[in-house]
């Protein structure tokens, strides 16, 4: 409960927003959908900003990527039809992964997902991890000042109580984004970068239950060309941990040969070796749930059979529009 809540805004545009959080005597916070800053027990909260009519809810697609808003809720994200048929609908299923309450995701929306971080508990950052996602924020700020004109020997108009609004906006990458967002900025939209449509994509999770939150989970964006993998990201996230990328492994397999010599079956031993090299460092956290040794262990596991299907997807996909193309 927010005990010390003393005024709610129900603002109508992102700027009058970006000023009431910059309020540095007043600790204002956005709200969105609610679902985890209600039930917080945070006394220093005194004013709230409902962002529900800032038209910060859509998912829309252009030549830089695709956009989805803020204020889209989980629900949306999996009910879109351009998120399933994006990269075999990795973030729609991971949206649905995030929590398996319907309740939850008609409420809950993206941008307080991201901002919730690792509390969240939500398998969708480990797929926007994957995806190379960028979070676009905005800040603003108000500075009064009095301006005094001309020069000592000859006073000029001054100009008393004049007020500048500054706003700044910044790109920062989904994986990076607990790091380096700060509290007066506002989520505006998490953009896509475009993906092939030769891409494959996989998502794989371990809960105690199948609906239970993950204790890992993995995300799996491979690109094969005539054999070759041209792209790979993978990335492993699970309960009290920050989503990794695995850029050790990633780079291991990239330019070389996915198939074995008779072209016919995946290079297994390949996706093994890459993954014993590249993941020899990888140290995640213990928590109550799940010991650091059970994940490095179950981690490779899951990241082996998501790297496989998501190759075993890419090839396919190839192979349907190379024959659409004859
Ligand atoms: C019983 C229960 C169980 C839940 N279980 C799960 C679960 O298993 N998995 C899961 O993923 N979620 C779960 N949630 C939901 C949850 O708490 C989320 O993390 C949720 O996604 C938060 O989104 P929201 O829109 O409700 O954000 P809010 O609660 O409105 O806000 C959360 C935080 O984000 C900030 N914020 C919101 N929007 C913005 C913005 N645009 N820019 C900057 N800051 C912003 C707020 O100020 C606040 O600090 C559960 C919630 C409840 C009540």
């Amino acid at each position: 409960m927010l005990l010390n809540l003393l005024e709610y805004h129900w603002v109508e545009d992102i700027d009058e927003a970006l000023l009431l959080i910059a309020r540095t005597d007043t600790k204002t916070v956005p709200l969105a959908g609610g679902t985890y800053l209600l039930g917080l027990d945070d006394q220093s909260i005194q004013a709230i900003v409902d962002l529900r009519d800032l038209e910060l809810t859509y998912i829309r697609d252009d030549v830089k990527g695709l956009h989805i808003g803020a204020m889209t809720t989980l629900q949306m994200m999996v009910d879109s039809p351009v998120l399933k048929d994006l990269v075999t609908g990795l973030l729609s299923r991971a949206a649905q992964a995030s929590s398996f309450s319907r309740l939850i995701r008609n409420s809950a929306t993206l941008g307080g997902t991201l901002a919730t971080g690792v509390a969240s508990q939500a398998d969708l950052l480990t797929a926007l991890a994957v995806l190379d996602a960028e979070v676009l924020v905005r800040s603003g700020s108000k500075l009064q000042v009095d301006l005094s004109g001309g020069s000592l020997d000859r006073p000029g108009f001054a100009l008393a109580g004049v007020t500048y609004k500054g706003k700044q906006e910044r790109r920062i990458p989904c994986s990076a984004f607990s790091l380096e967002h700060r509290p007066n900025e506002l989520i505006i939209e998490v953009v896509i970068p475009p993906t092939g449509s030769s891409y494959g994509a996989s998502f794989l999770r371990i809960g105690r239950t199948p609906t239970d939150i993950a204790l890992l989970n993995a995300a799996a964006l491979v690109e094969v060309t005539d054999g070759v993998y041209t792209q790979v990201r993978l990335a492993l996230g699970g309960v009290n941990m920050e989503p990794m990328r695995l850029h050790g492994v990633e780079k291991q397999l990239e330019g070389q040969h996915a198939m074995n010599p008779e072209n016919t079956t995946i290079n297994a031993q390949l996706l093994v070796s890459a993954l014993q090299a590249g993941m020899a460092n990888f140290q995640p956290p213990s928590d109550f749930r799940a010991s650091s040794s059970y994940r490095r262990i179950s981690g490779m596991n899951l990241a082996f059979r998501a790297l496989e299907e998501a190759t075993n997807i890419s090839r396919w996909r190839n192979m349907v529009s190379s024959k659409e193309r004859q």
